[in-house]
């Protein structure tokens, strides 16, 4: 098999998030094809041959697999990348997450350990709470679209008004958003050029009350913006609740000002054209406050199953110091601390902590501590030393020199939640040489449709005499098995 080269083959299983394994007929060896379903028949062409590990590139899907429900799908599919397991029943999907996750931590771990499966997304449909649209055209010179990137594209932006992951609210803001700006015509914000107005639509919602939060994110551009009239958008908005075609109410309207060159949703100046920028939110019986900018689980119900399933990993806190690292707005912390003596949360985002003091007082929690910070560097200052840890990382996973700190803690017992499992795998080896074995495992799918699923992991020390030194140099860490 050669670079270039077209064949057609069956996909045998999909590692995890979307390596499609494919064998072809009458070839000993397997390729890659990202991005389908297992059981399909598809038509590729190898564009990468290193190694002896072959990659191809997807041409076209010649059978369906059997797990291909009939169903109508959205009309961005499949050239939004949101959604890759769209086709799929959803039974198929959650047992392909689960298969997934598993072989990963098969191959991590050092010790058998218990797998318990993956736990479904209450919600099947509309289960995202927050979405970030952008502005932008499908093609150079087309019509103003506002929507999700084109899979792999950078500048491509295609309308999707009737997506199924997100709650049907947005969908209706979407479409009168889009209509409005046809109607009053102003440009999107180039991402190459730097020029133009519109960048970005963020809307969130409360599962538990309905609130809606409308954020419209333009460039500070003085010309553009005497043409954008907030008083007719904020009462466009508004007239979405009173004439019914919102199952929720606008809760608040705001015009964000973001002038920086990343693409990225932040505010260098919030204007409240409505309302305030915040919401409620009830999660296990406790209240949240969430704000424009914090983080918050995109699938409140779903979140509900997860801080469940570690509530359960993580037992019997009773008289122990509890540190819940990379806490958000303190939602695990807050759950854990009417159970144990102190719960201390680090977590880098200040708006997020500030959301996360306050939640715990309007808790009526008074053994809680939100750190604003580095966990890297807060681990360093921290006098209080845990009895148990949980880890919530994002993507990205924990920080190579932060992990031996935590390690050097020497607590019995972690609880790890993972959104990104190749992450969790590469981390599990390091708290493995500390001295961790993985007990206990579960998925939690919060996020149908599409490639993502999160894990939650207990870890277990092994009483070890000697752990990780703190200042062990990272590429040392890489090189050297620890001694124990
Ligand atoms: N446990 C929380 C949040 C988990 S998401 C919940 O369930 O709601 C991961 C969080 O880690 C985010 O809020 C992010 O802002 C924060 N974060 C990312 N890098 C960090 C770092 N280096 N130190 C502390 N917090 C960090």
């Amino acid at each position: 098999m050669k670079r270039g080269e077209i064949y057609e083959g069956t996909v045998e299983r999909v590692d995890y998030p979307n390596k499609g394994i494919v064998r072809v007929r009458d070839e000993e060896e397997q390729v890659i094809v990202k991005n389908v379903i297992p059981g399909q028949k598809v038509r590729f062409v190898i564009n990468k041959s290193k190694a002896g590990r072959k990659e191809g590139r997807l041409l076209e899907v010649t059978e369906k697999s059997p797990s291909e429900a009939d169903r109508t799908l959205c009309s961005a599919f499949p050239d939004c990348g949101g959604c890759i397991y769209q086709t799929m029943s959803y039974p198929d999907q959650l047992e392909m997450k689960a298969g997934q996750i598993k072989r990963l931590l098969d191959s991590a771990s050092d010790h058998p350990y218990e797998f318990e499966g993956i736990a479904k997304s209450p919600d099947r449909f509309g289960y995202r709470n927050k979405m970030e649209y952008s502005f932008g055209d499908d093609r150079p010179g087309g019509p103003l679209t506002l929507g999700l990137h084109r899979k792999a594209s950078t500048y491509d932006v295609l309308t999707c008004t009737d997506c199924v992951i997100v709650h049907p609210d947005f969908n209706v803001i979407v479409d009168a958003v889009l209509r409005c700006f046809a109607e009053n015509p102003l440009p999107y914000f180039h991402k190459i050029r730097h020029e133009g107005y519109l960048r970005h639509l963020l809307l969130r919602r409360s599962a538990s009350y309905g609130d809606i939060l409308v954020h419209i994110v333009t460039t500070g551009d003085k010309e553009y913006e005497k043409q954008f009239d907030e008083e007719a958008f904020r009462d466009m908005i508004l007239e979405l609740e009173k004439s019914g075609r919102l199952s929720g109410h606008i809760s608040g309207i705001m015009h964000i000002i973001n002038d920086s060159l990343a693409d990225i949703v932040r505010s260098d100046e919030t204007r409240i054209l409505f309302g305030k920028d915040y919401f409620m939110e009830k999660v296990l019986g406790l209240d949240f406050k969430v704000s424009s900018f914090s983080f918050f689980q995109t699938n409140t119900r779903g979140a509900e199953v997860l801080y469940d399933t570690a509530r359960n990993y993580i037992g019997d806190t009773r008289d122990k110091n509890v540190f819940d690292l990379y806490s958000g707005t303190g939602t695990i912390a807050q759950i854990l601390a009417p159970a144990c003596r102190k719960v201390t949360g680090v977590e880098i985002v200040e708006e997020t902590v500030e959301s996360a003091r306050y939640n715990a007082k309007l808790n009526g929690l008074t053994n809680c501590d939100f750190i604003a910070g580095d966990v890297l560097k807060v681990l360093d200052d921290l006098t209080d030393k845990p009895d148990f840890i949980v880890l919530d990382p994002p993507r990205d996973g924990i920080h190579p020199k932060a992990l031996p700190k935590i390690i050097d803690y020497k607590v019995d017992n972690i609880v790890y939640i993972s959104c990104k499992a190749t992450s969790l795998a590469r981390d599990l080896k390091v708290l493995q040489e500390g001295g961790y074995r993985l007990v206990r495992a579960k998925c939690i799918d919060l996020f149908p449709d599409s490639q993502h699923v999160e894990t939650v992991v207990l870890l277990r020390g092994e009483k070890v005499d000697s752990y990780v030194s703190i200042d062990l140099d990272v590429k040392e860490l890489d090189r050297k098995k620890v001694k124990r």
